[in-house]
């Protein structure tokens, strides 16, 4: 089915900062901010609440859940840490033509040394294990994902689950992507594994490390980069649900780590990004509302909140945090008054596309 462009007027609009009152112009090819909505738009179509530039999701495994699940819960676009580099090939272009999906960003799939993480991992099929063995090996590696559409290097770098690279190799892949102009993602985990990735070069971790608690040196080293949170998988009681209880659970030894480090990071500049590792472990398919919570607990407000879970920037060259696609992510409901009470309400959001608008005001 063709649809024409349609113009609506919102309450307000996030797009990297606030707008009140909005016009906003809705195809199949891009939803976008018009400007400030007047009395001369009394006329158009009113959609009530907020309409924020889409929800990223910066870890997740798209093979391990439904995408079209995950914009129906307000995620708007997502980057894939890790699968079967020729399955997941085909996945951003499925998520340009379906606008059922969200927006794909992917890795391919996990560089890693032999037997080292995840080749044992139970989660992931044997072929998103793509084994590094030397530097030549990491050049070629690098090179395949890039040619096969990745947006990102994903390496491992885990002490508690098999071999590492050593330091030789690490750089390797480091100068690798860097010469083919992509950023490298690690999964870094294990004591003293912080201190050689950042020696490598490597800025960009998938997760906020949780191994141990950073010294101030190295979170000094470290604020130069980009951490994704994933602090949510960490929790104490997968078991206790998604009711809204989890405010009052008390948070994993683990997180606690997680949640001291990210905190530290923060403070010296250090750039979040939210992020869940979905797919892996008991979490909502959409916006978690227990990772925005733990986010809340590291110290971020509202705006520094919608900031994480906005575009990331450095993948974007040409964007300006306004990264508006065919999807939005919506709420109905206005602001509320409370910040503590931002989690549940962002956790309503749903993906607005010119098919859901045509759902919504037929
Ligand atoms: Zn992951």
């Amino acid at each position: 089915m063709q649809q024409e462009a349609r113009l609506v007027t919102v309450d307000r609009a996030w797009s990297g900062r606030w707008h009140g009152p909005s016009v906003v112009r809705v195809s199949p090819a891009a939803v976008h901010l018009v400007g400030a909505a007047g009395p001369e738009h009394a006329d158009l179509p009113h959609l009530p609440g907020t309409l924020f530039s889409p929800f990223t999701d910066s870890h997740v495994h798209l093979g391990l859940v439904e995408p079209a699940q995950l914009a129906r819960g307000g995620v708007g676009r997502v980057l894939d840490l890790g699968w079967s580099p020729d399955v997941a090939a085909l996945w951003p272009e499925r998520g340009r033509v379906d606008p059922g999906w969200p927006e794909v960003q992917v890795a391919g799939g996990l560089l890693c040394p032999p037997d080292g993480y995840p080749s044992r991992a139970g989660w992931a099929p044997d072929d998103a294990s793509v084994v590094v063995a030397d530097a030549a090996d990491a050049e070629r590696a690098v090179v395949r994902m890039h040619d096969l559409g990745a947006s990102v290097v994903k390496l491992t770098l885990n002490a508690d689950a098999g071999p590492v690279f050593d330091d030789d190799v690490l750089r390797a892949i480091a100068t690798a992507a860097e010469r083919v102009g992509l950023l490298t993602v690690a999964h870094v985990q294990g004591p003293g594994q912080v201190r050689r990735a950042l020696d490598a070069g490597l800025l960009r971790f998938a997760h906020t490390p949780f191994s141990e608690l950073l010294p101030d040196d190295l979170l000094d080293r470290a604020a130069d980069g980009t951490w994704i949170s994933t602090l949510d998988i960490h929790r104490a009681d997968p078991d206790a649900g998604d009711d809204g209880s989890a405010g009052s659970r008390p948070a994993s030894p683990v997180q606690e780590v997680a949640i001291a480090n990210l905190r530290g990071f923060r403070d010296r500049g250090g750039h979040v990004l939210y992020g869940t590792d979905l797919g892996n472990g008991d979490l909502p398919v959409g916006v978690n509302e227990r990772e925005l919570r733990a986010l809340q607990r590291v110290g971020l407000d509202r705006d520094a909140l919608l900031t994480a879970l906005g575009s990331d920037d450095s993948l974007d060259a040409g964007h300006d945090g306004a990264h508006w696609t065919p999807r939005a992510s919506w709420v109905p409901q206005p602001p509320p008054d409370d910040e503590r009470d931002d989690p549940a309400w962002l956790a309503r959001a749903s993906v607005l596309t010119a098919s859901t608008l045509q759902e919504l005001l037929p």
